[in-house]
């Protein structure tokens, strides 16, 4: 299960400006699809669509053919899964950010999924330190570090439906080559959709949507669109 489809999609956040102009595209279960753009395009305003913190104001996303507006909130978080651009951490330790991906995990499996997004050493620490008055060392995580929490924490929920959105944008490129490796461990065999600023991020990607506009204004896969430029 997993298949992703925006049909037709309209959306705006104000009547007077048109944010989507008629949006469609598939991603069948398990294939990758990257977004890609300028910035303002309206890329991340598909992932909020598809999480439901706005409703389409035309046309109709759905997953597996049902409407997701005819789904639970509760369902919907259940199949999506997301690694945002920041990840915010709960002040608890590493091990418990990464729980949160699946409360049920045996700590055998929060270990697991630690290891394979490289963050295993600092799983019982703390991602800011706030509690060294109190005698615990804490550790200021990076940007790529709680990326790998993110990631982590993924690994645990195993989500169906994976969004990844410009994951590895805040990163030096040898720390975004290392989690983009850890990212295609994550991906792999799950519908994802990918939003991306650059080409070169996304050349395994089944297909690639250039968004521009608010609309489509080129789609196939990387080798392509590189022939037609
Ligand atoms: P992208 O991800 O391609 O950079 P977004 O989908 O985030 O683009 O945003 C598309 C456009 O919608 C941008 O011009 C942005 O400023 C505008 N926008 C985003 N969120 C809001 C909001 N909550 N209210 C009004 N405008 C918004
Ligand atoms: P839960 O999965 O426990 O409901 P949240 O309520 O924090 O957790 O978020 C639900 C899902 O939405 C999570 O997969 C989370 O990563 C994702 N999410 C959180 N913030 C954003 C965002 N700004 N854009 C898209 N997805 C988000």
């Amino acid at each position: 299960p997993g298949k992703v489809e925006f049909r037709d999609v309209h959306f705006s956040y104000d009547p007077n400006r048109k944010i989507l102009k008629g949006v469609s595209f598939e991603v069948p279960a398990g294939k990758t699809v990257a977004i890609v753009g300028p910035s303002g395009a309206g890329k991340s305003t598909i992932s909020r669509l598809l999480f439901r913190f706005y409703d389409v104001q035309g046309g109709q996303v759905l997953i597996d053919g049902q409407d997701i507006r005819d789904v639970t909130q509760e369902s919907l978080r259940a199949v999506l899964g997301m690694v945002p651009q920041d990840t915010v951490l709960f002040n608890d330790t590493i091990a418990y950010n990464i729980r949160y991906g699946r409360f049920g995990a045996s700590e055998e499996e929060v270990r697991k999924a630690a290891e394979l997004a490289q963050i295993g050493p600092f799983i019982d620490k703390l991602p800011e330190g706030y509690r060294s008055m109190v005698g615990e060392r804490g550790l200021k995580l990076s940007g790529g570090e709680k990326q790998r929490v993110a990631i982590a924490r993924t690994i645990l929920k195993a989500p169906p439906i994976l969004m990844l959105d410009e994951a590895t944008s805040a990163l030096d490129s040898h720390t975004e080559q290392e989690i983009q490796a850890a990212l295609d461990l994550v991906s792999k065999g799950r519908t994802t959709i990918v939003i991306a600023h650059r080409l070169s991020t996304v050349i395994s990607a089944d297909e690639i949507i250039v968004l521009k506009d608010g609309q489509i204004a080129e789609r196939g896969t990387h080798a392509a669109l590189l022939a037609k430029h």
